[in-house]
């Protein structure tokens, strides 16, 4: 639970931070994600050409990373899709926050990862992925091809993301010692692997092995673009 003494900043804090109004927030009925809309009157979406991450503070000297997606750059919102299954600040923060409180962030920055023109998009991830792959669906072309899957910690959070995002055409798996045999299906019934760049984003260890996984499989290694969320 986040107490008073948390909730309130620091001057230092203040100095070093931006704000953000929070414009909604949307726990998903099933499983441990929570949507957070964020009202960024001052960004120009617009420019953004790679996943962005936005650096939270979600308690006393405590930020967390998390990736905008959906941008509307009219109405200046994005949504954030965080995972509160586990016990930290930044999930304990997600749960205490609502319409019209402020967010303090120290910057909004880049990862390298954007989607290559005329290839075929593979994401695999976890459940802190999500918003990481809207990001890239949203900045790549209209008819850009995407396959893979989310690798979920339980079955209701799996069913949450098939009702809540429909638009990202992924599989949902229900463990991470699925996610081995999975990519090894998914190179079999790929046609043009050369043609493929594969984006691997969450928990450390899967990324880690996923990776090894596809070099082991021939998948070239500037056709893997990898990036370990959490450890
Ligand atoms: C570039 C980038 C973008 C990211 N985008 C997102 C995003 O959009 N949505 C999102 O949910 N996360 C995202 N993450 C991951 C998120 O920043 C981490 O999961 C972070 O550790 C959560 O912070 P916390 O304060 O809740 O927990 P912490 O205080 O960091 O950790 C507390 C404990 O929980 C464990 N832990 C942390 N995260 C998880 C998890 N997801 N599942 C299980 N155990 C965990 C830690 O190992 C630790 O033992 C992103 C990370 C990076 C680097």
């Amino acid at each position: 639970m986040v107490g008073p003494k948390e909730k309130r900043i620091s001057i230092f804090e203040k100095i070093i931070t931006k704000t953000a109004t929070i414009a909604n927030v949307r726990p998903w009925n099933s499983g441990n994600i929570s949507e957070v809309d964020l009202h960024l009157p001052q960004v120009d979406f617009s420019k953004w050409n790679k996943t962005p991450v936005i650096k939270c503070r979600t308690s006393a000297m405590h930020y967390t990373d998390y990736t905008p997606s959906m941008w509307d750059n009219n109405e200046h919102i994005c949504t954030l899709y965080i995972d509160t299954s586990h016990s930290g600040k930044g999930s304990e923060w997600v749960k205490e926050i609502k319409e019209n409180d402020t967010l303090n962030y120290i910057h909004i920055d880049f990862e390298n990862h954007y989607p290559v023109e005329d290839k075929q998009l593979v994401f695999l991830g976890d459940q802190t992925a999500i918003g990481h792959f809207c990001a890239l669906q949203q900045l790549a072309s209209t008819n850009a091809k995407i396959n893979g899957y989310i690798c979920f910690n339980n079955q209701q959070t799996a069913e949450g993301f098939t009702k809540n995002c429909p638009w990202l055409p992924l599989e949902t798996l229900t463990g991470y010692e699925e996610t081995n045999q999975k990519t090894a299906q998914l190179l079999e019934q790929l046609e043009d692997k050369e043609n493929c760049i594969f984006y691997i984003v969450g928990y450390a260890k899967m990324v880690v092995s996923i990776r090894k996984y596809l070099k082991s499989q021939g998948i070239a290694g500037e056709q893997i673009k990898s990036k370990g969320f959490w450890h």
